[in-house]
């Protein structure tokens, strides 16, 4: 008994010591490898179409929406396989990130797949009255706003403070704050998006070289983004005009290519052929109702703004129909 009992005790002692070695070894790695932006491997996400929604939604908001959604289409999705979905309203049991809207310092709770499904696990600021009250000023209100929503999406994605590493130099530690990261994906940068020390704010909203480097060890490099369009999509057009009826079409997408038609009221239908750039944007989508009718999209394929000669300016959006 008394021999089982000390057996064991040295073996919970030998694997202790084995343990601390991995422990030591995996510490001593990290000391060693300051060449190797810095992120918190568990977090992430598992997932390539993170859905992301608002905790709330209101008219008045639509366009700082639209300038946090291309900040991130323009840098995070440009230079990755990520694909930042949905951005509709948040349902109770909305997946992803949540993102709500104050006039607080904007911040994540926690990194990566930590926001998956939290309520406000992304705040931003759109108001700026009461924190940092120089980007309420009209001229750099967008500038702010794209910006912070660069440096919280890369949070979002597992991104950490590059100022919180041990290799940052000791004025720029200073500054740590938020979770730290446990893997350095890339050397230390300056320049990046996530470095509260970098001499141009946020970076400008511009991804670093280093930043697009870490993004694509972790996201993959960007694939052919055309493709992932490829299919059916339902659309729905409205109008200025009171007096003219949303319409809607059917389009088949394939590669660059987009055709379809569009049923009107008194029972004709009207096709169309159109294509989409590499950045996801329609080219050339135009229906001729009538002679002195003509309806024009501008936009990305999922939604975008419209000019009718008969039914005045509008808008569209698109979603998939299987
Ligand atoms: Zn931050």
């Amino acid at each position: 008994m008394n021999k089982f009992h000390v057996s064991v005790r040295l073996i919970a002692c030998l694997s202790l010591l084995v343990l601390n070695a991995v422990i030591a070894f995996a510490q001593n790695t990290a000391n060693q490898c300051p060449d190797q932006l810095s992120g918190l491997k568990s977090s992430i996400w598992k997932i390539i179409e993170i859905p992301v929604c608002w905790e709330t939604i209101s008219p008045n908001t639509a366009t700082e929406r639209q300038w946090v959604r291309q900040a991130t289409v323009d840098t995070w999705e440009k230079n990755s396989s990520v694909r930042f979905i949905g951005w509709g309203g948040c349902q109770s049991n909305s997946r992803g990130i949540r993102i709500g809207i104050g006039d607080i310092h904007p911040h994540t709770k926690g990194l990566g797949n930590q926001l998956d499904g939290t309520t406000k696990g992304m705040e931003l600021n759109f108001t700026f009255a009461i924190w940092s009250p120089s980007c309420s000023q009209p001229s750099r209100r967008e500038y702010c706003i794209k910006n912070i929503a660069v440096h919280e999406f890369g949070h979002a994605l597992g991104f950490s403070h590059e100022q919180n590493r041990a290799d940052a130099p000791d004025w720029c530690q200073k500054e740590k704050a938020g979770t730290n990261g446990d893997v350095y994906i890339t050397p230390y940068d300056l320049n990046s998006v996530m470095n509260y020390c970098n001499p141009k704010w946020g970076g400008d909203g511009n991804l670093s070289e280093l930043d697009i480097k870490g993004l694509q060890a972790w996201y993959g490099k960007p694939k052919m983004p055309l493709n992932r369009f490829d299919g059916r999509w339902r659309g729905n057009l409205t109008y200025s005009d009171p007096g003219c009826v949303a319409d809607n079409i059917e389009v088949s997408i394939s590669g660059s290519k987009v055709t379809g038609a569009m049923s009107t009221p008194d029972g004709r239908r009207v096709a169309v052929q159109a294509s989409l750039d590499q950045a996801g944007q329609l080219k050339g989508f135009q229906l001729r109702l009538s002679p002195k009718d003509l309806i024009t999209l501008r936009g990305g394929l999922t939604e975008g703004s419209l000019t009718s000669t008969d039914c005045g300016c509008g808008s569209y959006s698109f979603r998939r129909s299987e």
